[in-house]
């Protein structure tokens, strides 16, 4: 379902190329709940981006879903992010736009039939129980709600992966802590969950798998 296999990523950098991911390999099976853990500046960033395909690897290999990534075309990359949701610290909503229209976006502006438009965004608003809100805008919700929104528009094409990075950044403790029940009943329906965070006061007693990486390696991956 998601391989990496020898994948390294360089940056130019300033002064010395940064080596932001060495020897990456990693395999995470169809279904799985996974944390990527390690401190500010480890490369969980770097390593979703090549997940999600906004970059390449400098060498090596990265399989998502059935598609190579380090041989995508651009043309095969909007099919390819179909597969996919990504969940960001910083929700990524639209402020003039109500709850309903940040979600049903995607599917507008892939032209679904509105009857079907309205059935899955009402569906996908229900599985974060923010229905009741659909004609709120962003700024009259809370940091949790909002980001519950936006797990809401990342499940909207049924994606076989879900990738959140620091998705609780954001966010208190409590908040935190509802936004992984949502982690985890999004995965119980199927879906691969692939988290990344530097909070491990959040996820220690989880019994989730939990990939570490260092400086750009991977340093614990069971
Ligand atoms: P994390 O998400 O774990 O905090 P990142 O993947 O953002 O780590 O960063 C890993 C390393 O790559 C850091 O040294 C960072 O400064 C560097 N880096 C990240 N993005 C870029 C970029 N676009 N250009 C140059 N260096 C980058
Ligand atoms: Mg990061």
């Amino acid at each position: 379902m998601i391989e990496f296999a020898h994948a390294y990523k360089v940056y130019p950098g300033t002064s010395a190329p940064i080596h932001a991911l060495k020897d990456v390999n990693l395999r995470i099976e169809k279904g799985e709940f996974v944390y990527l853990t390690g401190p500010s500046g480890a490369g969980k960033t770097t390593l979703f981006r090549l997940l999600s395909a906004y970059d390449r690897a400098t060498s090596g290999n990265v399989r998502v879903s059935g598609y190579e990534l380090s041989k995508i075309t651009k043309r095969e990359v909007q099919l390819f992010r179909r597969h996919l949701g990504v969940v960001y610290q910083d929700f990524r909503l639209l402020k003039r736009r109500t709850v309903y229209e940040n979600v049903s976006l995607p599917l507008e502006i892939r032209s679904e039939r509105q009857r079907y438009i309205k059935e899955r965004t009402e569906e996908v608003l229900d599985q974060v129980d923010l229905l009741h809100k659909k004609s709120e805008f962003p700024s009259q919700l809370s940091g949790g709600e909002q980001q519950r929104v936006a797990i809401a528009r990342a499940l909207i094409h049924h994606p076989d992966v879900l990738l959140a990075d620091e998705p609780t950044g954001n966010l208190d403790p409590e908040l935190s802590r509802e936004i992984i029940a949502i982690f985890e009943k999004i995965n119980a329906q199927g879906t691969t969950v692939f988290v990344a965070t530097h909070d491990f006061e959040l996820i220690k007693n989880r019994a989730r798998r939990t990939v570490e990486i260092q400086n750009g390696v991977i340093v614990r991956s069971e």
